[in-house]
């Protein structure tokens, strides 16, 4: 039959078959409040009747600037099931790049949490296009006086009918939209449609890739308006699974350890740093993880450390994924496959490195810089490429030069990596953080890993330094473990036998923290401001 693949039939499906299955939302350090998806879709049709009392039209732009909870939940099907464009706004970006992206995406609403209105009030006057704000949950008076039009989000569906005739989509039309951060240039905007996020769902469901079930007990501790928290607000509700939404509280990991033990957390997503927080806090504080089955780690390269402690002190799988918001998440996941018994111990070791296989529907390959293709040996590296039903086609309202993708249908990711010959992907680099020594590339994130296993180390950055004769070198800057003393020496001798002699950083920098992006990863962009003439100014050596 030809039925439209919408997201509006994941709300079908999950509201005829697990209709009471619960979604909890932390709100506050200790209290949490419980719905199930039937209350969710219930609300999400009143917040529907709203959008069109307000006025919205099909294609308007509705924008959130909300942490992970069921309010925003119901504001993921409101919006895109009514035929809207849910555009999730990351708040931690720079005002003026906040500003830019409302505008830019022409937003008509704004449905806020309580802590953006100091944000609002200082964007106010960029903001022509937008008609008004709702306030989720405000903690005392609206500010009346920001938007002509200012509401509280209960009494905006307090009066609404929560019956409503959903509207006939096409798949291909856009539902979602989210802001990437280049390094250069303004925030670039990727839409994502009906089509491209039903496939991708089903993609990464599927059991040898992320097999999450009815069972399961899913913590998003990645936020809602960070690749729509990976796609979890839709994979959710189509398996059945419970939801539990840590709100603001993703850093915080007094409450993430508690709402894994209290609600029985069987799978958890997130960036490598927010994982080390939890189990520094778990190594202090004696908790543990027992009902975590699975959890997952993207975003950025993960240290080999942080697998072996998921496994060897809290007895859980900690699975790699790799993906970008020009897929709709997940390009990749880690899962061993029948092979991995049999391999030697070193490379058995080394495993949870790799990147993974592309889900189903996703094409890879890597290129040299003239665009040659290059082998599936595990060894090369090049730009990795994609093309699939989930990859952006292009940014919105961008010119054809920044689309980034050929005549071919590739899109370049801007990564470079390997491929096994079994399609499984290793990231090496970013092309804008490659090393180019001497015309030789070096890998900054096999560096940084290899410093990462150092006993004394907790967080290490290799980044391109300057030099005069090899034009490009790695200069490796890291923090140290709390009372451990290590000389530059001596975490330069570590990488003896370990790496080819020439790839040995030159020189180390020892810092008290990294800076990091908007979205939790190491900013390299501010250590090359930083340090990236250190090597050519003499204090190098
Ligand atoms: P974003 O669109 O903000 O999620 O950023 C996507 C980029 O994050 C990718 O192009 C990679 O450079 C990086 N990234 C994502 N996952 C991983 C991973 N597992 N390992 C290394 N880098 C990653």
């Amino acid at each position: 039959m030809d039925m439209p693949l919408t997201i509006t039939t994941v709300m079908r499906h999950a509201e005829m078959y697990h209709g009471d299955r619960e979604v909890v939302s932390a709100t506050s350090e200790q209290d949490v409040q419980r719905a199930s998806y039937s209350d969710v879709f219930r609300r999400a049709r009143k917040l529907f009747n709203a959008l069109q009392a307000l006025g919205c039209q099909p294609g308007d732009r509705i924008a959130t600037l909300a942490w992970n909870h069921q309010q925003h939940l119901e504001l993921y099907y409101g919006v895109i099931c009514g035929g809207y464009v849910l555009h999730t706004i990351n708040p931690r970006l720079f005002d003026d790049q906040v500003a830019y992206i409302i505008n830019h995406a022409d937003d008509k609403w704004l449905f806020i949490d309580h802590d953006f209105v100091p944000l609002l009030e200082r964007l106010r006057p960029q903001l022509n296009n937008v008609k008004g704000i709702v306030v989720i949950e405000p903690d005392d008076d609206l500010p009346e006086n920001l938007f002509t039009n200012v509401h509280s989000y209960e009494d905006l569906l307090s009066g609404q009918d929560d019956n409503c005739a959903w509207p006939e989509l096409d798949e291909f039309s856009a539902c979602a939209m989210c802001y990437t951060s280049g390094t250069t240039g303004n925030p670039k905007g990727v839409l994502y449609s009906h089509r491209s996020l039903l496939l991708h769902t089903l993609s990464v469901s599927l059991l040898d890739t992320d097999g999450l079930g009815l069972n399961d007990v899913i913590l998003p501790l990645v936020p809602m308006f960070h690749v729509n928290a990976w796609g979890l607000p839709f994979r959710a509700p189509l398996v059945g699974a419970r939801i539990v939404f840590p709100n603001r509280y993703m850093g915080n990991p007094q409450v993430v350890s508690k709402l894994i033990a209290q609600e029985s957390v069987t799978y958890g997503v997130s960036v490598p740093t927010i994982w080390q927080w939890l189990l520094d806090h778990l190594d202090q504080t004696g908790g543990n993880l027992k009902t975590l089955r699975k959890a997952v780690v993207g975003g950025a390269a993960t240290p080999l450390s942080l697998f072996e402690r998921f496994r060897d002190d809290y007895g859980v799988e900690l699975t790699q994924g790799w993906g970008m918001t020009e897929l709709c998440s997940a390009g990749t996941l880690n899962v061993p496959g029948p092979d991995f018994d049999s391999m030697n111990e070193a490379d058995r070791k080394q495993y949870p490195l790799k990147q993974g296989r592309p889900i189903f529907g996703l094409e890879v390959k890597i290129t040299d810089d003239e665009d040659n293709a290059l082998p599936w040996d595990g060894a090369t590296a090049g730009h990795l490429k994609v093309k699939g039903p989930t990859v952006c086609e292009s940014y919105f309202g961008g010119t054809e030069a920044e689309t980034g993708v050929d005549a071919n249908g590739w899109f370049t990711t801007g990564d470079v990596a390997t491929i096994d010959p079994d399609g499984t992907i290793q990231v090496t680099d970013r092309s804008k953080d490659l090393i180019k020594s001497g015309g030789e590339w070096i890998s900054s994130i096999e560096l940084e890993n290899w410093a990462m296993t150092h006993p004394a180390i907790a967080e290490a950055a290799v980044i391109s330094a300057a030099h005069d004769k090899w034009t490009e070198r790695p200069l490796l800057i890291a923090v140290k473990k709390p009372d451990q003393t290590i000389s530059k020496q001596d975490l330069l001798a570590w990488f003896d036998g370990k790496i080819a002699r020439w790839w040995t950083p030159d020189d180390v920098i020892f810092v008290e923290q990294l800076p990091y992006t908007a979205t939790g990863k190491i900013s390299k962009l501010s250590l090359r401001e930083q340090y990236g003439d250190y090597l050519i100014m003499g204090s190098g050596g």
